[in-house]
């Protein structure tokens, strides 16, 4: 391809709204355009990178048995309402009506609508099991979309789903894709990990998600240095080292602390790090969104934040428990934040594991302006239970007893559920088993960010002066700039070595405009295709071209002659050997 037939405008200047590198670049590259927050045309050469990725993604999921399908992306409110995620998934549905009053919305995530599909063909055990998956465009109407493709509010998903006849064909069909998430992210090429995850409002009881490592990224990932566990910090199991003091039970003191709002200031004040002291918080244990009030007092020791993913779970909820306002707090302790503790509240009282066995605790006496010494659990307050409530971090011993956990920011790429009947027996998608019953088909569900997949891995591969593309999906294989673009001995060579790039199926951009070197090296930069190849009078006279490596910036001089060759046996290279 020429650029003078192509549509591509480079920018040189990054656009404000972009935080971060990979952003900027895909703007300046000319790859994506902003029509609204969150909604991006790609442009014709982001789409070749596109179509790469996904060709990479339909090769690996079909060896697993994958079948593509494409469904809607309007869905009619009412399979929504059958599984109650209408209200449940909240404002991230874009809803709206149709000119009959008829409710709709845009497809999410597609658990209902492919339960529907299978439900009205699948009869007997005999039909199962089967997987579909899609690649598709999806629409959450995310609250603060940013960073371009990375959090859209419009972007492309391959979703896939598994039926299975029992939960132990549900779990192999699990790890069939879980070893085709695997050889996705090899093949795209880049550095990635796996980790334990939440369900989210998808549901189901094992799940796991596939992160791309990055500075920028959204996610804290915890890993042990030693072994393989890796959970997402949401998830994490925090492991804390048992306390067992033999101190004796002094009197419960009162003291003032007039301006000690925050536990730095109050570990400031009494000399004593913040771990030893008490953090009192209060919760609705309730869906956020419902009209339940059941505050809730949760306690960890003062260094630790509680972890609302993890009181979702414990509680059994769709989403994370809302924080009570301090003006909730007041009516239900007494005292505001900063003054709260345990003692005399009439409310159920959740302690982390980490203060279990604590002797003589400093806590708010739920009076502005003073706390506590010397409570003590039974005697000064009840707990109603223990639990791991705490987020885990690093330094924290790993929950696989093999070392300590060390963090990471990842970018979630992929993400795979075991779904179990979740949605198969809310929406009635059954099959008759051997002996004749009618069962919930075993289902599991599995997803790729494609769009964001693809900036992840420019987040993670760049320099200064632009993108550098991973070879299995970059644009182009060969970027060449062509600086004296009416030089017909110029054409001529770039001719052969298109024809031979061609005949392996290699693939070559050709920058002809009628522009400075300097121009066309910064834009080749930019673009970030593997390799560069300068051909002008000065090289030609010479008998030399020079290749330029995009990701190295070596150079390596290659004779005219054997120039069409040379250049194929490099892009091969480029494109067979690299592992991150
Ligand atoms: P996140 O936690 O980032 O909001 P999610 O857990 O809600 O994502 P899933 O429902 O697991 O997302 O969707 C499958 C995949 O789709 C995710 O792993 C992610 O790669 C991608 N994805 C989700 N939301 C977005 C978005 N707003 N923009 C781009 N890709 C997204
Ligand atoms: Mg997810």
């Amino acid at each position: 391809m020429r650029w003078s037939e192509s549509y591509l405008f480079t920018l040189k200047d990054k656009p404000a709204d972009a935080e971060i590198p990979s952003h900027q670049l895909m703007v300046r590259g000319g790859y994506i355009r902003k029509l609204a927050p969150g909604i991006f045309t790609y442009g014709p050469f982001f789409l070749r990178a596109l179509k790469k990725f996904e060709h990479i993604i339909r090769e690996e999921l079909g060896k697993k048995g994958g079948v593509e399908i494409l469904m809607p992306m309007v869905h009619p409110k009412e399979i929504w309402e059958e599984t109650g995620r209408w209200k449940e998934m909240g404002a991230g549905l874009l809803k709206f009506k149709n000119r009959n009053d008829q409710e709709f919305c845009l497809g999410a995530t597609h658990e209902e609508a492919v339960t529907d599909y299978v439900r009205g063909d699948v009869k007997s055990y005999r039909d199962l099991p089967f997987n579909l998956f899609q690649i598709q465009t999806k629409f959450r109407d995310e609250i603060r979309p940013r960073f371009g493709l990375m959090r859209g509010r419009e972007f492309v998903m391959k979703d896939a789903y598994s039926f299975d006849v029992d939960k132990a064909g549900a779990l192999k069909a699990y790890e069939k894709m879980y070893s085709a998430y695997e050889a996705i992210f090899q093949r795209l090429g880049v550095d990635f990990r796996i980790v334990k995850a939440d369900s989210g409002n998808i549901g189901g009881d094992q799940s796991q998600e596939f992160h791309i490592l990055a500075q920028s990224g959204e996610d804290e990932l915890l890993v042990c240095e030693n072994s393989d566990f890796a959970a997402n910090v949401e998830v994490c199991p925090a492991v804390s080292e048992p306390v067992e003091s033999s101190d004796s039970e002094n009197p419960l003191e009162k003291f003032e602390t007039p301006h000690l709002k925050t536990i730095d200031q109050l570990a400031k004040a009494l000399k004593v790090p913040s771990q030893e002291l008490v953090k009192t918080l209060f919760f609705n244990k309730a869906e956020p969104d419902s009209e339940v009030f059941e505050p809730v007092c949760v306690l960890t020791r003062g260094s630790d934040e509680a972890n609302p993913i993890k009181l979702k779970n414990l509680w059994g909820l769709s989403n994370p428990p809302r924080l009570l306002s301090d003006k909730e707090v007041f009516e239900v302790s007494g005292a505001h934040p900063g003054s709260c503790g345990p003692v005399g509240l009439k409310m159920p009282v959740w302690m982390d594991h980490s203060l279990k066995g604590r002797k003589n605790m400093v806590v708010g006496a739920n009076e502005d302006g003073y706390h506590y010494r010397n409570a003590n659990l039974g005697r000064d307050f009840k707990v109603a239970e223990f639990a791991d409530l705490r987020m885990a971090k690093e330094g924290d011993l790993s929950p696989d007893g093999k070392g300590t956990l060390k963090s990471f920011r990842g970018i979630e790429v992929g993400h795979i559920f075991y779904l179990g009947t979740k949605y198969s027996e809310k929406m009635k998608a059954q099959f008759l088993d051997e002996s004749g019953n009618l069962q919930p088909i075993q289902m599991g569900c599995y997803g790729i960010g494609v769009t964001r997949s693809l900036q992840a891995a420019i987040e993670q591969s760049h320099d200064a002066d632009g993108i550098i593309w991973p070879p299995s999906v970059a644009p182009f294989d060969l970027h060449v700039c062509l600086l004296d673009p009416d030089s017909p001995e110029s054409l001529q060579l770039v001719d052969s070595i298109e024809k031979s790039l061609h005949a392996q199926g290699a693939s070559i951009f050709v920058d002809d405009r009628q522009e400075r070197p300097g121009v066309k090296f910064k834009d080749a930069d930019l673009l970030g295709f593997p390799l560069r190849l300068n051909i002008g009078a000065r090289s030609l006279a010479n008998g030399e071209v020079e290749l330029v490596d995009r990701a190295t910036k070596e150079i390596s001089k290659i004779k005219i002659a054997e120039a069409p060759q040379e250049i194929s046996a490099a892009v091969q290279k480029k494109k067979g050997t690299h592992v991150h």
